[in-house]
């Protein structure tokens, strides 16, 4: 429930009494700031949860891992709601305080605290930048990271689910994490650590089952990686190449294609030609051999290659939601949708007939690509309209344009009972009524809607 003024500052007190100086504010700068997040990438979200609508009260700053716990009893007692956060980046609205309360601000707890063989262990603030330097100085390779790599791992454990890394690794939830220390909003004051398939009820689900103060995920022996950009005169040679790269002898860790309408806006560190489809790779040393007399073969070009790690993170930057996010950036008016299916491979020209201008976007899995479609925005009413034509055509879509919990929701409803029974971790993600939310949440107003007017 929304905390009046008063209530915000006597519970900031009482925070601020039990962890120290500085770990509880309720400056509204501070406040604004962490009360919305990238949900701006979707044009129907930008409508419904533009920055200030929905406030917190107060942000919660933790600098101790212990501190995490001992400030979900307080919330418990007093009955404030609490939504997690770390770096913000998440796009769909999922770390928005829909009821106000306590942002939990997780960034401060930013140490990774073991590297092992295949392993590493961050607090959940830590951000993937730093984790990734420091497993590779290690001599080992994060299984996976977000194309957002400044964004945090419990962030991107809770809230996202591939990157580079996902062609040889897939999502989040296969395998990638192998523990996590979990506080609970119960009453207890204490955390538990959960590992292997416990893990699950806590990736993708927004901070709905309790709060990650402490990961571990996977790694490999570090291999060389390089850059390649190339280039082709049309889609389907581009492709011919794309679709062939899982046979290699050593997969990609990257694969990103662009047809020429989003080329344009693409930051590369090369001038990228906006009229010839984009592939760019991050390929192991030995294969990059082969996959340039691919792309020769296919009527391609090899239009530059950088051997160096910082070269790959760069391409990484371009992949995902990034090249939308670009083209957001130059103004033009889209919306796009996350995709996956061959059919992205087989019938692009069919599948670009559902929306005005549509383009897509493909990455590499071994189990078939996934990637971005992106149209011209109209309405929401236009967006949520082509859903059932594109499935038609076989592609699988995940809707960026709704906030509520829509993977793992069976073991979220099980476990959410006993980790929050007063449901005041992150709330209206999470449809407690134990309906599974449709992918087309139309409820989402509806569920806002029932909250408190501040
Ligand atoms: C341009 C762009 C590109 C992107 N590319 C990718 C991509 O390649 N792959 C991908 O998967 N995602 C991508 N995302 C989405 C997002 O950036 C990532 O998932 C990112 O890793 C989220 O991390 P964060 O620290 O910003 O999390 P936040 O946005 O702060 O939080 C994400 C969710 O997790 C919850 N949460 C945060 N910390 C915790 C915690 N410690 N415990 C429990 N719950 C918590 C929050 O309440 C929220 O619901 C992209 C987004 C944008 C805008």
């Amino acid at each position: 429930m929304t905390l009046t003024p008063e209530g915000a500052a006597s519970f900031a007190e009482l925070v601020t009494s039990e962890l120290g100086e500085g770990v509880a504010s309720t400056d509204p700068d501070l406040i604004q700031k962490c009360s919305s997040d990238w949900s701006r990438m979707s044009p129907i979200l930008q409508e419904k949860l533009p920055p200030g609508r929905y406030p917190a009260d107060l942000v919660v700053r933790p600098t101790t891992p212990e501190q995490v716990p001992t400030f979900l009893r307080l919330a418990y007692d007093r009955d404030v709601p609490v939504v997690p956060r770390g770096a913000g980046t998440g796009n769909y609205g999922q770390a928005t305080p829909f009821t106000g309360g306590a942002v939990l601000d997780l960034r401060a707890l930013d140490k990774v605290t073991e590297i092992g063989d295949g392993f590493v262990t961050a607090q959940a603030g830590a951000k993937l930048t730093v984790i990734d330097a420091a497993v590779r100085d290690a001599g080992h390779d994060l299984w996976m990271f977000p194309s957002t790599k400044g964004s945090t791992i419990g962030g991107f454990i809770a809230g996202g689910s591939a990157g580079t890394g996902t062609v040889e690794r897939g999502t989040t939830a296969d395998g990638f994490v192998t523990a996590m220390t979990i506080a609970p909003c119960d009453g207890s004051g204490r955390s538990f650590r959960v590992e292997g398939a416990d893990t699950i009820p806590y990736i993708h689900t927004y901070g709905v089952t309790g709060i990650a103060t402490e990961l571990t995920v996977r790694t490999d022996p570090a291999r060389h990686w390089v850059a390649v950009y190339a280039a082709f005169a049309d889609y389907g040679r581009a492709i011919a190449v794309h679709r062939s790269l899982p046979d290699l002898a050593v997969l990609p860790r990257l694969a990103s294609l662009d047809e020429p309408g989003l080329v344009a806006t693409l930051p590369a560190p090369i001038e990228l030609d906006a009229t010839r489809t984009s592939l760019r790779m991050i390929l192991e040393v030995s294969t990059v051999e082969e996959v340039s007399r691919r792309v020769v073969a296919a009527g391609g070009e090899v239009v530059a290659v950088f051997d160096d790690y910082a070269a790959t993170d760069k391409l990484s930057s371009m992949s995902y939601n990034h090249p939308v996010y670009f083209l957001q950036q130059s103004g033009y008016p889209c919306f796009h949708l996350e995709v996956g299916g061959t059919a992205l491979w087989d019938a692009p020209d069919l599948i670009r007939t559902v929306y005005p201008n549509a383009m897509v976007h493909v990455e590499l899995r071994t189990m078939g690509p996934l990637g971005m479609y992106v149209a011209d925005y109209e309405s929401e009413d236009q967006v949520l309209g082509g859903f059932a034509a594109l499935e038609e055509l076989g592609v699988g879509i995940h809707s960026p344009h709704q906030w509520m919990v829509d993977r793992h929701v069976a073991e979220a409803l099980a476990i959410s009972p006993i980790t929050d029974p007063k449901g005041l971790l992150n709330q209206l993600k999470l449809d407690r009524d134990g309906v599974v939310p449709a992918r087309i949440d139309t409820r989402n107003e509806a569920l806002v809607a029932r909250t408190p007017v501040h």
